[in-house]
């Protein structure tokens, strides 16, 4: 079912440039079913079809209202595609109906949308839209640096379609500073990178643009070859408009060279399409020109019929240049039709018209700027701002790093990477609390290098370091995960066994000890030999943690009275060996 209406949406697409009327009809059609089967994404898209065609026949209220609620709906559907495409058209119609700055700051918000997206193609579009409307802005340099910077995007994507027309885009501002000549350079350069087949529309186009540039060179043999080219294209395609368009330029190579009976024929031929398809702006250009040929003629009568119609359309759609050229026209007609009083009345309007329309066109230019401005501006703040988190998020991970580099460094021995006193103590010092608040059990074992002193005088004092380095790594590899070691002093060593009677912390603490006596220390050095004496302590009836130190130290000073390299553990009456 859905299918059925993405179907018509997308036809009526296709032929929104073809049969205005009929595309128009179709998404009408979507729209209603899509609303019967509350399809969001089939009313967006009927939405933006329909914004298009009211557009093209010239109902620019409408179509910006339309335009608006598609907007909505693609931005509810979190459509970006959708999204882009809406404001593009309003960025169009905001263009034509003369609201030069909301069109660009419509267009410039479609580019940064895109640059967001990375959807190249579309920012290359955009890039365009907003080339143009700074052509309309009479700002030619900022146009041409708009449609230059969209080339490389297209040229990265491998779009062909979208590097000719902005060639075309390019072609247009020269024609509009009055270029011809360099106009026709960009327009030719994009004709040979077309296929006649691939895009007929575009082809028909540029040869028609082509066309112009000839005619306004005056060279009129030229301008009908390539008009006629076009004719023949849009006539297979059957794009009335395009057609239209064509028999507007004849008419008018016939009007500059003063055959104005041929001039008239194309002119109404253009006009009759026009009327067909609905669309109500070109039919106000096509009455222009057309008065124009009549006043030629002195045919009063004929030209205020013709400029009347053009008043009246342009009047309804607010097309202010056409609406003081009509004024214009008008004027001139009823001269020639001897009704001074009227053509004073059009003369004064024209004269007001265009003086406001100028003044209005600077004001404008101003605005759009100002405009334009403030959206590089919001976006440079957005960047600074970007940039401001960036380097506080560094700056508080520099900050982290340094808390815990400080804070390893506050509990670090730094020869040997264990704990240190400070830290052993504080961790005993829980545990035994722990142990007594749920009757629990713990160890506490000491231990001291065997005459580490003659290990230093013998060796070195850098070997002497090795020596505590590489006991202090067989203790970290080989202690249980519970267990925790620590260096208390010079070549003493401390471990706390949680949940462990003495028995058990002799057991793994003996193990340790031969795991040190039988260390290769003659890879250091070949006399080299190292042992331990170590005492333990279990007694949890101690007074604190501290004491449990203590015994476990006068034990481990019992073994060094006792000849070294044992170990052993503390009892309430003496001191004894376990094993
Ligand atoms: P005993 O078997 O009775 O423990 O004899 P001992 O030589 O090991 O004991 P004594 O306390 O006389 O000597 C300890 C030596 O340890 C003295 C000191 O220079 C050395 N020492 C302490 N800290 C370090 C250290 O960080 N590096 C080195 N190389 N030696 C250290
Ligand atoms: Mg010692
Ligand atoms: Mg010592």
């Amino acid at each position: 079912m859905f299918s059925d209406i993405d179907k018509l949406n997308e036809e009526a697409w296709n032929s929104r440039n073809s049969n205005t009327s009929e595309a128009l009809r179709l998404c009408q059609d979507a729209l209603m079913r899509s609303q019967e089967e509350t399809y969001t994404r089939g009313m967006a898209d009927s939405m933006v079809t329909m914004a298009f065609c009211q557009f093209r026949l010239g109902n620019y209220q409408e179509a910006l209202n339309t335009a608006s609620q598609a907007l909505e709906l693609f931005e509810s559907l979190s459509d970006l595609a959708g999204r882009q495409k809406t404001l593009n058209l309003l960025g169009m119609i905001y263009g034509q109906s003369g609201d030069l700055a909301s069109a660009l700051k419509t267009f410039l918000q479609v580019q940064k949308l895109c640059q967001h997206s990375g959807d190249k193609e579309a920012e290359a579009n955009a890039l365009n839209n907003i080339g143009i409307i700074y052509k309309l802005l009479g700002e030619h340099t900022n146009a041409l640096d708009y449609h230059l910077k969209s080339l490389p995007l297209y040229e990265a994507a491998g779009l062909e379609q979208g590097s000719l027309r902005t060639l075309q885009n390019i072609g247009a501002v020269y024609d509009d500073i009055g270029k011809h000549r360099d106009a026709l350079i960009y327009y030719e350069k994009s004709l040979e990178k077309q296929d006649k087949d691939d895009d007929p529309h575009t082809y028909a186009v540029t040869l028609s643009n082509i066309g112009i540039c000839y005619r306004k060179l005056s060279v009129f043999d030229k301008a009908f070859d390539y008009q006629k080219q076009s004719l023949v294209i849009a006539e297979r395609i059957q794009d009335k408009l395009a057609e239209s368009f064509v028999f507007d330029e004849m008419g008018l190579s016939y009007y500059e060279m003063n055959e104005t009976e041929k001039a008239i024929s194309y002119l109404e031929k253009s006009l009759n399409i026009k009327h067909a398809i609905g669309d109500r702006k070109h039919t106000a250009t096509t009455c222009l020109h057309l008065g124009m040929v009549y006043l030629a003629q002195q045919e009063g009568k004929k030209a205020i019929k013709t400029f009347q119609e053009a008043l009246t359309i342009v009047e309804a759609i607010q097309a202010k240049t056409e609406l003081y050229k009509a004024h214009q026209g008008l004027a001139r007609a009823y001269q020639i039709s001897q009704d001074f009083q009227l053509a004073f009345e059009h003369l004064h309007k024209y004269a007001e018209l265009r003086d406001s329309f100028y003044a209005e066109a600077s004001d404008q230019r101003f605005h759009a700027l100002r405009v334009s401005y403030e959206v590089e501006q919001a976006e440079k703040e957005k960047e600074i701002y970007r940039l401001k988190s960036v380097a506080l998020a560094q700056a508080n991970m520099e900050l982290t790093r340094l808390k815990n580099q400080l804070e390893k460094q506050a509990n670090e021995d730094p020869l040997t990477g264990l704990f240190n006193r400070r830290v052993f103590n504080e961790k005993i010092e829980t545990e035994f609390t722990r142990v007594k608040r749920f009757d629990g059990q713990m160890s506490v074992m000491v231990c001291d290098i065997d005459s580490f002193k003659k290990v230093n005088d013998t060796f070195s004092h850098s070997i002497g370091d090795e020596v505590l380095k590489a006991v202090a790594k067989i203790f970290k590899t080989n202690i249980r995960s519970i267990d925790t070691v620590a260096r208390y002093g010079g070549e003493e060593f401390v471990i706390l066994l949680p949940e462990t009677k003495a028995s058990e912390a002799f057991t793994i603490c003996d193990r340790l000890r031969q795991m040190v006596e039988t260390h290769p220390w003659h890879k250091i050095h070949k006399d080299l030999k190292v042992t331990l004496s170590m005492g333990i302590c279990d007694d949890t009836g101690s007074k604190d943690a501290h004491e449990m130190v203590s015994k476990a130290d006068h034990t481990l000073y019992s073994v060094k009275r006792n000849g070294k390299n044992h170990v052993r553990v503390w009892t309430t009456e003496h001191v004894s060996v376990l094993a």
